[in-house]
């Protein structure tokens, strides 16, 4: 067993059994044990958070395209900010994969923790200059953010995900890193909006209420009465 495997093994072993559910319930600051993704502090000349993991209003009405795969959710937390900007490792782990399965194009990077879950880089600006099985540091520069259009100025973002061992499902990043949320989307460069149920409306409509995502399951807001309401 390669060094990459037996870590991805340890971490399965332990996402089965107990760090799942914890996270999920993560409430408080002190049981966030990740980092964000840049060094710097954010501001309007570095980065800010452009869409929020979930059920968001832009998730609902591409669900049947962009975001069919995760359930009609957004699959993971979009930081805007300029072509090039440095990404840093949000923990200490191992590359797993470098231009590999996940999608956000033109480049990705997956790194797997000890704790048994994935964190995974998307609209990077070009292959990341990294080996896999490589040890990465918490906060150690792996990836230059890009542009999903590969313009720099459509979309430039940065996407990030957390998945468990299987990859097959996602969380939200909220839940993993310790930041003052409140504060970063609160002056974000997109709208913190969520799609509504009308029927349960204040289900899933915070940024740190959000449910996991299973790859392939089915639509998790095909709502029967949607606010704002509308087909795409
Ligand atoms: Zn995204």
């Amino acid at each position: 067993m390669t060094a990459v495997a037996a870590a991805i093994a340890v971490a399965a072993v332990g996402s089965s059994r107990a760090a799942v559910p914890a996270a999920v319930g993560r409430a408080s600051a002190a049981d966030r044990p990740y980092g964000l993704p840049f060094t710097e502090p954010s501001s309007m000349a570095t980065w800010t958070i452009s869409q929020p993991y979930g059920n968001t209003v832009y998730a609902y009405f591409e669900r049947n395209q962009i975001y069919r795969s995760g359930q009609g959710l957004h699959m993971g937390l979009d930081f805007a900010c300029a072509c090039g900007t440095t990404v840093v490792a949000i923990a200490d782990g191992v590359v797993q994969s470098i231009d590999g399965p996940g999608g956000a194009p033109p480049h990705n990077l997956m790194i797997a923790h000890p704790d048994g879950f994935v964190s995974f880089y998307g609209h990077l600006l070009e292959r990341p200059a990294l080996e896999i099985g490589q040890s990465v540091a918490r906060g150690q520069p792996v990836a230059l953010s890009g542009d999903m259009y590969e313009t720099c100025y459509s979309s430039p973002h940065l996407h990030l995900e957390i998945r468990d061992a299987s990859l097959q499902r996602l969380f939200n990043p909220v839940q993993f890193i310790d930041a003052d949320w409140h504060s970063l989307l609160l002056y974000g460069s997109g709208p913190l909006s969520y799609e509504r149920e009308l029927s349960d409306p204040r289900r899933w409509q915070s940024f740190d209420d959000q449910p996991p995502i299973q790859l392939g399951g089915a639509l998790l807001n095909e709502f029967a009465q949607p606010y704002p309401s509308g087909e795409h």
